[in-house]
């Protein structure tokens, strides 16, 4: 007797699979990755939302496996201990490598790829202990910082298969860029699976393709550097459309020794993690200003070379950087030690302070 009642069941569950096709804007699938030392969420939508969210874990765990510090078969650790040998790489390490050593150029040396042998003295490239190291080794492994002798070395045109050198001794650390350059690549997965919208968020690298299934922007916070311990504490919130937006902050990731701390962002200049009187930067540009071939950097891998940057630059470097570059277009958001958070004209109308913050605000122009 309950034979029919469980076709019926299953006919009407089929029926109702065919009868409504797939829509766009609900079907939408979200995964967790936990990658490149960080929590990522990828959350995709479209009839291809299930298929394409998986190709951006590939993607990034394919970047994670060449780029890795910590993976001694990785690309880049094939390269650091080259002894500074020409090595066979990918086309993405080949293709950063360049990227890198040019973003290292246009920041004047703030963000820095080869800042790596200084990172791993302070124990921040994984693997070995937090340390604070004696300035006479700090000086030493600061001789080896100088991203010229890598773009000097830079191999064009690319051979089959590209090969890559660093100076003897140096060591690259990508780690600054990494994040961007993988949600770059992820534009072109959206691009291909036809995703109408999509929420990807690499840890501090945020990419928003589309709006909001209800038309509306995306809202992306801009975590409070001062509350780092609680994650729903913002300085503010942006509404952003098809959009990279990047924060680098000492908050991040730190050790803190005889009541100081010390966090992951080492200036080039003096070995020492950033003081520059920012907690935060946040860099956001439009995630189509992406033109391949004009020798712009990649608008996501832009954005995080400069988050790095312009955090050891300081406020007052940075806002001059801003005023004063030509290339793909970005904005900022700053937050100072001094309790205030400063934001770049063009988001200005797309920012909200939180008020329970205490922040005072202001926009340069
Ligand atoms: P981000 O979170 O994007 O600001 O990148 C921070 C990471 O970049 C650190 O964990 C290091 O691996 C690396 N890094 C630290 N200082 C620099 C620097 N001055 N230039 C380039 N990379 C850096
Ligand atoms: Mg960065």
């Amino acid at each position: 007797m309950r034979r029919p009642v469980i076709c019926f069941l299953l006919l009407a569950l089929f029926l109702t699979g065919c009868a409504a096709p797939t829509d766009p804007d609900t079907a939408q699938e979200s995964i967790q990755v936990i990658a490149m030392d960080t929590a990522m969420l990828i959350t995709t939508y479209g009839e291809h939302s299930v298929p394409a969210a998986y190709a951006c874990e590939d993607t990034i765990r394919d970047l994670e496996k060449q780029l890795s510090r910590t993976d001694p078969d990785s690309e880049v650790s094939r390269l650091n201990n080259a002894g500074g040998e020409a090595v066979e790489v990918g086309e993405d390490l080949y293709f950063l490598l360049h990227e890198a050593a040019c973003l290292s150029a246009e920041t004047a040396g703030a963000f820095d790829l080869t800042v790596a042998p200084v990172v791993s003295a302070w124990g921040f490239a994984g693997g070995e202990e937090y340390r604070v190291p004696s300035q006479e080794e700090l000086d030493r492994l600061l001789e080896l910082v100088d991203y010229n002798a890598v773009y000097d070395r830079y191999i064009i045109p690319p051979t089959d298969p590209p090969k890559a050198a660093i100076g003897p001794g140096q060591a690259i650390d990508l780690g600054g860029v990494a994040k961007g350059y993988a949600a770059d690549k992820i534009m072109e997965v959206l691009q291909e699976y036809e995703v109408p919208r999509a929420n990807i968020s690499l840890g501090g690298n945020v990419l928003v393709w589309g709006g909001r299934p209800d038309g509306t922007p995306w809202r992306v916070g801009v975590q409070d550097p001062a509350r780092p311990e609680d994650k729903n504490a913002f300085a503010g919130v942006l509404a952003l459309t098809d959009s990279f937006a990047v924060t680098s902050g000492g908050y991040q990731r730190y050790f803190e020794e005889n009541g100081t701390r010390y966090h992951h962002i080492i200036d080039p200049a003096t070995g020492y993690p950033a003081d520059s009187g920012l907690t935060s930067v946040t860099v956001v540009a439009d995630c189509h200003d992406k033109n391949a071939g004009s020798g712009d950097p990649y608008p996501g891998t832009m954005c995080d070379a400069f988050s790095t940057a312009l955090f050891i630059m300081g406020e007052e470097r940075a806002l001059d950087f801003w005023k004063t570059w030509e290339g793909t277009p970005f904005e900022l958001v700053l937050v100072t030690e001094d309790d205030r958070v400063i934001v770049t004209g063009g988001l200005a109308d797309r920012f909200t302070l939180d008020e329970s913050s205490g922040y005072a605000y202001e926009t340069v122009s």
